[in-house]
């Protein structure tokens, strides 16, 4: 389980969301065998998506961010359902880079890599998806993610997000926060906040000793910080064999007759929880039909 935390302060010109996810990213590690640095990658992604997936509005809308780096780890895949519950996955979940040898941290600007896109589609269930992309500034998904809201969005934000794992592999602290100041705000406020989250103690490291509450009081010391809300989020993968036949339509109706023909049935894996569902030769032969019926109309 994780929590989010949301708060406001300075008479409610700042709003935050915390989020402290350690389970989360150790359900992650567990089910795609994550090397360190990749825990870190996917994990600060997977971090990112439920915090803004959180504040989608619509029951069934869902937010996913893929990062396309260039780097060893491929592409790295997070979606959040609009509670925050989120599941995801990265091409090369083994790949692994040295620590950083300036400061020993590990290496996820690396391993994402810098030349490529950070894209954020949000489906809210219309027709198309909203989706916005920006260049990636450092691959760390922090900033990424800060650059992507302020270039696409126009929001004005802080991200921090961090994964700490321990020397067994296993994920010790996960979490992040989102922190906003709403127009209007005074200078000195900003330049308040900036100097806050300069100063604050590493992120894993408050989460790891202390709690996401010792966050926001960092984030906003003197602010005056007042808690709204606090709501449980998990890895939830929503597939089912409805699901996972729709997806199969979309490679065509040849390579499903190929598998049709196959006189075993055919085990398809959900690339988000590694769960497997077999799919015998007449079933697919149906969805075979389907899509051919789709792709002629
Ligand atoms: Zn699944």
């Amino acid at each position: 389980m994780g929590e989010i935390i949301r708060a406001v302060a300075a008479d409610d010109r700042i709003k935050i969301a915390v989020i402290n996810g350690p389970d989360i990213v150790e359900e992650a590690r567990r089910i795609h065998g994550l090397s360190p640095t990749a825990s870190a990658a996917l994990g600060r992604t997977l971090l990112g998506a439920s915090l803004l997936g959180n504040a989608l509005k619509g029951e069934k809308d869902t937010l996913t961010i893929r990062l396309n780096g260039g780097g060893p780890a491929g592409s790295v895949v997070a979606v959040s359902d609009s509670m925050g519950n989120v599941r995801g996955y990265m091409d090369e979940p083994a790949a692994d880079l040295p620590p950083r040898a300036n400061d020993g941290k590990l290496d996820v600007g690396g391993l994402i890599g810098r030349d490529g896109t950070m894209t954020v589609s949000r489906d809210l269930g219309l027709k198309e998806p909203y989706i916005g992309s920006t260049e990636l500034v450092s691959g760390e998904v922090g900033d990424d993610l800060a650059a992507y809201l302020a270039e696409s969005e126009q929001v004005g934000a802080a991200v921090g997000l961090g994964v700490l794992v321990d020397t067994d592999k296993s994920v010790r602290a996960a979490g992040g926060f989102i922190v906003q100041l709403l127009p209007g705000a005074p200078d000195e406020l900003i330049t308040r906040l900036e100097d806050n989250i300069f100063y604050m103690d590493q992120l894993t490291t408050i989460l790891d000793e202390d709690s996401p509450e010792a966050v926001i009081a960092q984030v906003l010391k003197d602010l005056d910080p007042r808690i709204l809300s606090r709501e449980e989020v998990f890895y939830r993968c929503p597939c089912s064999r409805e699901r996972l036949a729709e997806a199969l339509q979309t490679i065509g109706h040849e390579a499903l007759e190929e598998m049709a023909a196959a006189e075993d049935p055919t085990e398809v894996v959900c690339q988000f929880c590694g769960k497997a569902y077999r799919f015998q030769p007449e079933e697919l032969k149906v969805l075979a039909d389907l899509a051919k019926s789709e792709a002629a109309e």
